[in-house]
């Protein structure tokens, strides 16, 4: 036997909710209680979100919210969090990543409206869990600028990071974005996640040459999550490296400061540096 959900009774406030970003069985529990609940919803797109609505129950009414909606419906919105529970969508997943919901967030806060979030899918975070490339430390960058000059120039202020790189983009620029990560990144392990949780769902791993040489003529359909691993380690200094750069500090500076400033430079353990250092004193 099962029960109609009991409705949720909201507090007033601004309520974060994500929602599917293809298939609506991830749905989450509490995501479609405050769908069902709340005194209003402010979606990205009211058509999208009313097929969302009719799959679980919800019958609440809604308005369109953008960032670019002008201040005066943001402030229509505001005035109704104070006695009323306001949701906000997007079309799908987080709102806020790469979608409306800053400029409502930063206001109803600054306003000290209460600021409630429902999490649940992300296209970011559910592909880094399909690209096999480390986790521990990463950067979502949003979609790469289209205009080739302003593209490279995001991809090198990226270049140096030692993190894993996360970009969203369409089936098609995908070959021209990769292309040009990897003309600023170098041949780094990388992967495409495309239609996550939707029937063509697919995730094809290899180096960025590898994947702009596989996309350049052939451009997917559907959406896509780009995953690059960080930079390979920069490899030791050679011992002639080495010589050299301590042999310019010792004649300019103390021992101590050549060894420091030449293990910083070159990114080598100062206790191999000094010692070094000890023998090419030793011999001069
Ligand atoms: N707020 C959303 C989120 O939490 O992921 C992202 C919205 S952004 C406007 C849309 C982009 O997200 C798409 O162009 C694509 O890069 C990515 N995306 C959304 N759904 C996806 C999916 N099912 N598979 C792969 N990428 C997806």
């Amino acid at each position: 036997m099962s029960m109609a959900p009991l409705p949720l009774d909201l507090e007033p406030g601004l309520y974060i909710v994500a929602t599917p970003i293809g298939n609506l069985g991830d749905i989450t529990l509490r995501a479609a209680d405050v769908l069902r609940a709340a005194g209003l919803i402010a979606a990205e797109d009211t058509r999208v979100t009313a097929k969302l609505l009719a799959r679980i129950g919800s019958d609440r009414p809604m308005v369109p919210y953008h960032d670019h909606s002008d201040s005066r419906a943001r402030a229509r919105l505001l005035e109704r969090m104070r006695n009323d529970s306001v949701a906000l969508v997007s079309d799908a997943g987080t709102p806020l990543i790469s979608d409306p919901g800053f400029k409502l967030v930063r206001e109803a806060r600054a306003q000290h409206i209460p600021v409630t979030t429902i999490p649940g899918p992300c296209a970011a975070i559910a592909a880094l869990t399909l690209a096999a490339l480390p986790t521990d430390r990463f950067l979502f960058a949003g979609f790469v600028p289209a205009k080739a000059k302003a593209a490279a120039d995001t991809i090198a202020e990226l270049a140096g990071l030692d993190a894993t790189l996360v970009f969203y983009e369409s089936g098609s620029r995908l070959g021209r974005t990769l292309a040009a990560l990897k003309a600023g990144l170098g041949d780094r392990p990388a992967a495409v996640a495309r239609e996550i949780t939707k029937a063509f769902e697919e995730t094809v791993t290899g180096t960025l040459g590898d994947l702009a040489a596989r996309y350049a003529d052939a451009p997917p359909k559907g959406e896509i999550v780009i995953v690059v691993g960080p930079p390979e380690p920069a490899a030791p200094a050679d011992a002639e490296t080495l010589d050299a750069a301590l042999a310019a500090a010792m004649d300019a500076q103390p021992l101590k400061t050549a060894v420091a400033e030449v293990s910083a430079a070159l990114g080598l353990p100062r206790k191999q540096v000094y010692a070094r250092a000890l023998e090419l004193r030793g011999a001069q």
